[in-house]
């Protein structure tokens, strides 16, 4: 792992991964991680509050910065409180549309059918809220106690492998997809880069738009091809009934011309 990457590990386990994009990052704690590596200031996470910005400002040995203020009142250990997200169920019309805004996939519920926050999973990031065409979606005050430094951790890594899974699933439907975008497209790119170098996230595969690779086969090339698979497989279909050493050959000879144009 270079030591680049390595510092935005470090730098994404401080962060709370609400994912909100309060920091002004829309894809949320990754992409702002890599910025505060680049230089950016690191007073910016709302949720984070300033116990963030001071552990952050601690690791990466800079100055200690007044973290942004939040709406939300501080709490005890000093974060901003933390909300939760519900529901007001008789009045979802079930249009599925918070169900996609949701970062770490804390909202359940299908088509047409009443919807509900799975209330141990929801940050309070409020992403939910502006697609929610009726206006149908709350925030409360978290009543649950503080969290201890380790159940933060293990929060903060489940939030992440949720949102990957989540960026992942984004991905494979992109181009495909058939309803409306309800947030905008997450650049994936980093997120994939990222998952490569670091063992313990997931890895996310970029799906390639097949009709945007330029392809440098022409017509002949396309009919070589079909033609060289027809005569392997006829070769390879009497081979397998009876052994011949000039068929052999000449099955080998066309299998290494289909692998030559294969290859350019
Ligand atoms: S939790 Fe903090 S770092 Fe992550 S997206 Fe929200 S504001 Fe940005
Ligand atoms: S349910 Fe809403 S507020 Fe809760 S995590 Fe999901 S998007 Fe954020
Ligand atoms: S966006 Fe609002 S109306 Fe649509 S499913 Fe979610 S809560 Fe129900």
């Amino acid at each position: 792992m270079n030591a680049a990457i390595t510092l935005i590990r470090e730098v994404d386990a401080l962060l709370p991964q609400t994912q909100c994009g309060l920091c002004g990052h829309r894809d949320g704690c990754l992409p702002y991680a890599k910025s505060i590596v680049e230089g950016e200031d690191a007073n910016k996470c709302i949720p984070g509050g300033q116990p963030v910005a001071d552990a952050l400002a601690m690791r990466l040995k800079r100055p200690r910065l007044q973290a942004e203020a939040s709406v939300w009142p501080i709490q005890a250990d000093g974060r901003p409180q933390r909300m939760k997200a519900i529901i007001r169920e008789d009045e979802c019309i079930g249009c599925t549309k918070c169900i996609n805004a949701c970062p770490v996939d804390a909202i359940i519920g299908s088509g047409k059918v009443m919807h509900s926050v799975l209330s141990d999973l929801c940050t309070g990031c409020e992403l939910c809220i502006p697609p929610c065409p009726v206006d149908c979606i709350d925030l409360v005050e978290d009543t649950q106690p503080l969290l201890t430094d380790i159940q933060r951790q293990q929060e903060q890594n489940d939030l992440r492998q949720r949102y990957y899974a989540h960026i992942q699933r984004e991905e494979q439907q992109r181009l495909t997809r058939k309803g409306p975008i309800v947030r905008a497209e997450i650049d994936t790119e980093l997120f994939a880069q990222f998952s490569s170098a670091v063992e313990e996230v997931p890895v996310i595969k970029l799906i390639e738009d097949q009709a945007k690779i330029p392809t440098t086969l022409d017509a002949k090339t396309t009919i070589e091809l079909a033609k060289l698979r027809t005569q392997i497989k006829k070769l390879e279909k009497q081979l397998s009934v009876r052994p011949d050493p000039v068929k052999q050959q000449q099955l080998d000879q066309l299998q290494q011309r289909l692998d030559e144009i294969q290859e350019l």
